[in-house]
């Protein structure tokens, strides 16, 4: 049986492992950081372990080329896994709910969307434009769709529980070279395939990071509102459900690798929220801030990376990390193509390209 180890217990390489273990295959992850509790997670010393910082909700992002179609394929597949997951297991820290979308300033391609284009091109469910008189003040585009919300340490811990008791294996360490494991001895036997969901890649040029702050509020509220300001800048909240509490954010700062939240950004999130959705205020007009959370987007030039490449001659890597913002959302519908890659490299076949959840092990 091929031994396939994964490096990286993120949201990607959980996903990942999951799903090339229901092929059939030996899997071991090897990680530095592995999913716990959001509440003892170190702030500071695990700012690079991306996952435990995301929102984490699946957002509408109308494709307008050929890298969007893609991405967009992905998100609708990791919908349908979502969905599948959330039906099956209603404690892996999945919600259900409203996406709201609130734009000051739409571009073409939101526009011209229209609820038969929504539903027939784009695969959305419960998809509404909003009237005018439905639109906070400054908004002058708007529509509501199905969506999912994960809290992202119950949902990545319940994947990480998945993999255990389906027989992965699981080994803390921290590799300098993505090589190294190729000479480690496993119980499993010799690494035929590393697949490389490092969230960052080793070394890659085209890498970047793009800091986000955001704030934990204990405020509850029963649906995702996203409003896209005319400045660029974002106003959103993720409702975390499991009492995980609610994110409200958040900004988007390119090259950003300040590790500190600032009060002044934290009191703008807040004030810009409360104005565009009021509801989610208490009865005193009030939130109740639980803590600041400052992330690291892992950003490429170019999209993510996810494609075969042999080193040393004959050491086979699958790469799949630079997922920028959208890795929860796009994640399962990664984690088939991985599988796809490593399926033609052991067989020179194609997996086919899909499997549902009721068909995998999952
Ligand atoms: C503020 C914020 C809001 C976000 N909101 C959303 C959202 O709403 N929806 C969404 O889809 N996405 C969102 N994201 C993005 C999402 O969180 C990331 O895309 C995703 O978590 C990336 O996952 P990953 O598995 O690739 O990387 P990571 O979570 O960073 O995992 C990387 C793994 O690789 C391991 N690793 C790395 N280097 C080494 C090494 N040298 N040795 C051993 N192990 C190593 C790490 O220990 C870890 O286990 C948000 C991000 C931020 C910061």
């Amino acid at each position: 049986m091929p031994h396939i180890v994964v490096l990286g217990a993120g949201v990607i390489g959980l996903s990942s492992a999951l799903r090339v273990q229901a092929q059939g295959h030996a899997v071991t992850i090897v990680a530095r950081d592995f999913p716990s509790g959001s509440e003892i997670i170190d702030a500071q010393n695990q700012i690079n372990y991306t996952s435990p910082w995301g929102g984490a909700h699946n957002r509408l992002v109308p494709p307008t080329n050929a890298a969007e179609d893609r991405e967009h394929g992905m998100s609708v597949r990791t919908f349908d896994y979502m969905y599948a997951i959330q039906a099956r297991y209603p404690e892996a820290g999945i919600t259900l709910m409203k996406g709201i979308e609130y734009i000051e300033n739409p571009s073409d391609a939101y526009r011209s969307l229209t609820e038969e284009k929504a539903r027939k091109q784009l695969g959305m469910l419960g998809f509404k434009l909003l009237s005018r008189r439905d639109l906070p003040q400054g908004v002058n585009w708007g529509c509501e769709y199905d969506t999912w919300c994960v809290n992202p340490m119950v949902y990545c811990s319940f994947l990480l529980r998945r993999f255990a008791i389906l027989g992965g294996s699981v080994l803390r360490r921290e590799v300098r070279d993505p090589r190294e494991v190729f000479s480690w001895d496993f119980e499993a036997g010799p690494v035929d395939v590393l697949i490389n969901a490092s969230g960052n890649g080793f070394g890659d040029e085209n890498m970047f990071i793009t800091r986000g702050q955001t704030c934990l509020v204990a405020n509850p509220c029963s649906v995702t509102v996203t409003r896209q300001n005319a400045d660029g800048s974002w106003t959103f909240c993720v409702p975390r459900g499991f009492d995980g509490g609610t994110i409200i954010g958040g900004t988007k700062e390119p090259d950003n690798w300040d590790p500190n939240p600032s009060i002044e950004v934290r009191k703008e999130l807040l004030r810009k929220f409360a104005a565009t959705y009021p509801q989610i205020l208490d009865r005193n007009g009030n939130f109740t801030v639980m803590k600041d959370v400052v992330g690291r987007r892992p950003t490429r030039k170019g999209g993510m990376r996810v494609e075969n490449e042999t080193v040393d001659g004959d050491k086979r890597i699958i790469h799949a990390y630079g997922l920028g913002g959208r890795g929860y959302e796009l994640s399962w519908g990664l984690a088939d193509v991985v599988a796809q890659l490593l399926d033609e490299h052991l067989n020179g076949t194609s997996a086919p390209p899909y499997v549902s959840e009721s068909k995998s092990k999952l």
